[in-house]
């Protein structure tokens, strides 16, 4: 058996070999080639400061509290392992019933609210002491509170460190999430999930609470949030990163601490990006408004535009609204296709007038040519005649004179029969051309409106219940129709003239429209007779609305010649139903709206 080397030759050596490996002498180095020289196990350093910090986050709310957490200070000053796990366990074994001491707490806090303290104002302490009261009431949970609020206190600043990394979501009180950090289960994500106040005591489902929190705020990011980021990749790709994230989330401080760090990042990226959006919604509204205003001036003839524009304006000046903009892009699609038909038409008509002016000047030249040849041939006849020796020559030359006339004559009246006929198409054709004109600027006003009330026709209407039953029918939603028509309108015509009546049928759509909600529809299904369509609205509900619509009709009458007329309206209100077609709907909303009329008038009756 060999001697042991004595350890004085062993430093030499290791200061040796520091030197040889050029590895510089701090201690860690040393003594890890101590222990690699020596062949001894490297002893591990013991985690002095963490553990301090453990010491003072254990609870002393009870006596004997109190003195295990002094027992374990005690193994951590002798860096006793079996120390701490003695005191460990004992503090973990089901608590004795021993009753709190208030009396020496409440003489401990009044003492050191007026005692002076590194770093902390009295006002501090009280402001911190008056928080812990108001958001604590379980006696357990306070009496550990002012304990470790205290301590705190005794501890200043270091104290006040240590609950800032243990629970950044810490208000005023700050210091008193120490206890907190102490008392609440490791797993338990709840300084995480719920803003500000902790819990006041930790239950069963508190736990259940938590894996469901989790779960849906994956979900909120991974599906809601994630949608809504197509066109960043990059922050959508974050949104499923911090989804997965928070699923498998391990219940450590680190990686809490970690995750929210993110989570905040991504929170302000949001916000970024939310506020760009609105920003670039806005320019785009504001350029929008810029080019409509300016049509005008832009385009030279601004009437063929006129209906498109005006639907624009329209549409820009309140809240945008995806069934709106799904109308209005119908509407214009609709215009622009019966404007390219016209379009199409004009031109044939024009290229047809050119063709025909050209014929025109043709057919001039050819007669101005014909004059020619008949004057060439006079002259040389008038030549023929003074050349001529007797009589019986003059008269042959005089045969070809005639017929060349008669020729001349007849090319004459061939040629103004011809130009009078195509005078004749010719201006009808710049009649058609200017027909053509006409509809096209009135195609831009729209083929499925009411010119009279603006809202929707017959025509626009079928297609807009089209819509909105396949719509419910595919979201099993509820869809209301309602066929509603004024009351003695006739009369009115006929005491106030037609031109009060069309004046009070603008008036009763105004009210109408703005009335009910934006996804809502009216048409004008025919004279005094409207449709409304009120999707994902009940029976009762749309009942309601509907007489909410006579209330507020009530309230604001129509002014004729500053007089002020009630109109009245009897309705039918039918819920579509199940897979029945629109047109039976109509018809039962009709029915109900007869009945209502039969019933006295100006009331609703549900089919
Ligand atoms: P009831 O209460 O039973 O509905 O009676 P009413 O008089 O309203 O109904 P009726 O069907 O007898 O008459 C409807 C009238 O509405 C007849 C027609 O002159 C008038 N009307 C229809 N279209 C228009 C329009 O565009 N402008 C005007 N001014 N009147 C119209
Ligand atoms: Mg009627
Ligand atoms: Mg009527």
């Amino acid at each position: 058996m060999s001697k042991p080397t004595p350890p004085s030759e062993i430093a030499r050596e290791v200061l040796r070999q520091l030197a040889a490996r050029r590895q510089l002498p701090t201690p860690d180095n040393y003594a890890a080639l101590y222990n690699e020289i020596a062949g001894t196990a490297a002893a591990e350093a013991f985690p002095e400061k963490p553990m301090k910090a453990l010491a003072a986050a254990l609870p002393r709310a009870t006596a004997e509290q109190a003195k295990l957490t002094r027992q374990f200070e005690a193994a951590v000053a002798e860096k006793s392992w079996n120390g701490i796990k003695d005191a460990l366990l004992a503090l973990a074994a089901p608590a004795t019933n021993e009753p709190l001491q208030w009396s020496p707490l409440i003489r401990d806090l009044l003492t050191q609210l007026e005692r002076n303290h590194a770093n902390l104002t009295s006002s501090r302490k009280r402001e911190s002491l008056e928080h812990l009261l108001q958001s604590t009431s379980a006696p357990e949970l306070l009496h550990a509170r002012l304990q470790s609020l205290l301590r705190a206190w005794l501890q200043g600043s270091a104290a006040e460190e240590f609950a800032l990394v243990e629970d950044p979501a810490a208000d005023a009180a700050g210091v008193a999430s120490t206890a907190d950090a102490a008392l609440a289960p490791a797993a338990d994500l709840s300084p995480v999930l719920q803003s500000g106040s902790p819990p006041e005591s930790a239950s069963v489902s508190s736990a259940t609470l938590n894996r469901n929190l989790r779960e849906w705020f994956a979900t909120l990011l991974d599906d809601s949030i994630n949608t809504l980021l197509t066109d960043v990749p990059e922050l959508a790709a974050e949104a499923s990163q911090l989804a997965r994230e928070i699923r498998h989330i391990r219940p450590t401080t680190d990686a809490i601490d970690g995750f929210t760090a993110r989570l905040k990042k991504f929170s302000y990226r949001l916000e970024f990006l939310a506020e760009d959006q609105n920003e670039l919604h806005a320019a785009l509204l504001h350029l929008l408004r810029l080019i409509i205003e300016n049509i005008s001036e832009v385009v030279i003839d601004d009437r063929l535009l006129h209906g498109q524009v005006e639907t624009l304006r329209e549409l820009i000046s309140k809240p945008l609204n995806l069934r709106q903009l799904d109308d209005v892009e119908r509407r214009m699609k609709d215009v622009i296709f019966k404007q390219g038909m016209l379009k199409k038409q004009l031109t044939e008509a024009q290229d047809r007038l050119k063709s025909m002016l050209i014929s025109f000047v043709d057919r001039l030249a050819n007669l101005t040519d014909e004059t020619d040849t008949f004057h060439g041939k006079i002259e040389i006849c008038s030549r023929k005649i003074s050349q001529a020796g007797d009589i019986g020559q003059i008269s042959e030359v005089l045969d070809e004179v005639m017929a060349a006339t008669r020729v001349m004559q007849l090319n004459a009246q061939r040629s103004r029969d011809e130009l009078q006929e195509m005078r004749r198409r010719v201006s009808e054709t710049e009649k058609e051309v200017e027909r053509l004109h006409a509809e096209l600027s009135q195609a831009s006003d729209m083929v499925r409106i009411d010119p009279l009330t603006n809202v929707l026709n017959r025509k626009g209407m079928e297609e807009a219940m089209e819509r909105e039953v396949s719509r419910a029918h595919r979201q099993h939603g509820s869809l209301c129709i309602v066929v509603l028509d004024i009351d003695n309108f006739k009369r009115l015509n006929d005491t106030l003239g037609h031109q009060a009546g069309d004046a009070a049928l603008v008036h009763l759509a105004t009210v109408i429209k703005e009335t009910l909600r934006p996804q809502d529809t009216v048409a004008r299904y025919g004279g005094e007779e409207f449709v409304l369509l009120l999707p994902d609205t009940p029976l009762d509900e749309s009942v309601t609305a509907v007489t909410r619509l006579q209330r507020e009709l009530t309230r604001r009458f129509f002014l004729h010649n500053n007089e002020k007329l009630l109109i009245t309206f009897s309705a039918g209100v039918a819920e579509l139903n199940g897979s029945e077609p629109a047109t039976a709907a109509i018809q039962r909303a009709d029915q109900a709206m007869y009945l209502a009329k039969r019933g006295g008038k100006n009331r609703v009756v549900a089919a």
